[in-house]
């Protein structure tokens, strides 16, 4: 089994969903289920719905997967495993003050020198602990340090080997009694007999740390680790909140398709022979051991040229922003001009505003005049015709004016084109300019 893991806290980051798709092709590939887990311990960090909001992406962009788990729904299982480590004393109680800690780590930050748990509590006598757990002294949970490396392999970065000393002896359940985020994310992969974990680069130093707890469990089966490189932004950073185009939510806003979007995702890092394809074709191509070990740059107009690409296929634009079919046309005009379908959109709905511009005005209150007291031609060419000799009006003083009468722009789309598939309601939108 696979599992995307996302945590309920923000707005679904774009490597957040990068991460989802490459573990739903590779379950495909490997014909193993995929499995969501909602990571959602950190009760503070939370927020209300957006578990939900990240199952609907997912559903829009055709990821499919097998089961939903909430990670607080297995506390009682952490709780267990933790008193199974204490029993077995691969782990131990810590009765250390939070000020203590907070105390060595301030000394060692002065010193430069990585902090580290003191030991202090590793070899308490069971009597004294006993003692202590009476007196309701306020106590964590730490597993201590492995005695020897952990080395793991990673598909796409190669041999990791981390030592005892990085690994240190850390807290694996809190004072109150939830697990951290290392524990409960290896006992979860171990419940759900993970195979192989495709997660972000991001969590790359929790991943040793994560074996430890199993071994100490003496879980035998071998989790394979994938870690993506980070995206990063226009300025080499990695991209953030700040960066607009990091959201999913964002990106479907600005009019980005989600097959657009996934499609780049894959993209993103790899080089294949062809660049537009689904993400059922992506299964039988993709290799995940492929993925260049460098950061990926995000690249709008790549994107963007994406979008494009998704957005010809499309013919029914008057029926997805809910208008009159009579326009179908009109709006396919105003597609093979545009990027995203926010911008198609946002042409369209300048077409029934009024006209602000100063520049032309008496032009275009002439031209509107001729426009209206006249039958319009079948030909457009007749129609010029016609209108320059009335209006007198010719070259650059004519066409920007009669730009703007028709779609409120100066620049933009052949008038010849424009006048043909606006003909039946012209009149309609000129009387309101
Ligand atoms: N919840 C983590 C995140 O959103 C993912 C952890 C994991 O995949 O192991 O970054």
């Amino acid at each position: 089994m696979l599992r995307f893991a996302p945590s309920p806290t923000g707005d679904m980051h774009i490597g957040n969903l990068r991460v989802a798709v490459f573990n739903y092709i590779v379950a495909k590939q490997n014909n193993e289920k995929l499995l969501i887990r909602i990571e959602d311990t950190d009760k503070a960090r939370n927020i209300e719905g957006k578990d939900k909001e990240i199952l609907a992406i997912l559903d829009g962009f055709g990821i499919k997967y097998d089961e939903v788990v909430y990670q607080s729904g297995n506390f009682h299982i952490h709780q267990e495993m933790a008193k199974k480590l204490l029993d077995s004393k691969k782990a131990f109680v810590c009765f250390c003050s939070e000020e203590e800690i907070n105390n060595e780590r301030i000394k060692a930050k002065e010193e430069k020198r990585p902090y580290r748990y003191s030991g202090k509590c590793e070899n308490l006598s069971s009597d004294e602990v006993e003692k202590r757990l009476k007196n309701r002294e306020k106590f964590v949970i730490r597993l201590k340090k492995p005695e020897n490396n952990i080395k793991f392999n990673d598909l796409i970065k190669g041999e990791f080997d981390f030592s005892p000393f990085e690994i240190d002896s850390f807290v694996i359940l809190r004072a109150d009694l939830t697990p951290t985020y290392n524990f409960a994310c290896s006992i979860d992969d171990m419940i759900y007999d993970i195979s192989l974990v495709i997660r972000g680069e991001d969590h790359l130093s929790n991943t040793p740390k994560q074996i430890a707890i199993r071994d100490a469990l003496g879980y035998d089966k071998k989790i394979k680790y994938a870690h993506l490189p980070i995206i990063l932004n226009n300025e080499g950073k990695k991209m953030s909140k700040r960066d607009n185009a990091s959201s999913v939510k964002w990106l479907l806003e600005e009019g980005f398709l989600p097959e657009a979007i996934v499609n780049y995702l894959i993209l993103l890092g790899n080089s294949f022979e062809k660049e537009i394809f689904t993400l059922d074709e992506a299964i039988k191509f993709f290799d995940l051991t492929k993925i260049s070990k460098a950061p990926a740059k995000f690249d709008m107009e790549k994107l963007k040229f994406i979008n494009k690409e998704y957005m010809k296929k499309i013919d029914n634009l008057a029926k997805r922003f809910g208008v009159n079919e009579i326009y179908e046309e009109l709006l396919q005009i105003f597609k093979d001009e545009s990027s995203t379908l926010k911008e198609v959109k946002e042409k369209f709905d300048k077409v029934f505003e009024k006209s602000t511009d100063e520049e032309f005005k008496n032009e275009r209150e002439i031209l509107k005049k001729e426009i209206l007291e006249n039958e319009l031609e079948d030909d457009y060419n007749e129609f010029k015709k016609r209108v320059q000799n009335n209006t007198g009006l010719k070259g650059k003083k004519l066409f920007m004016p009669l730009r703007e009468l028709l779609i409120n722009e100066q620049h933009g789309a052949e008038i010849k084109d424009l006048y043909k598939v606006m003909k039946p309601y012209l009149k309609e939108v000129i009387k309101n300019r």
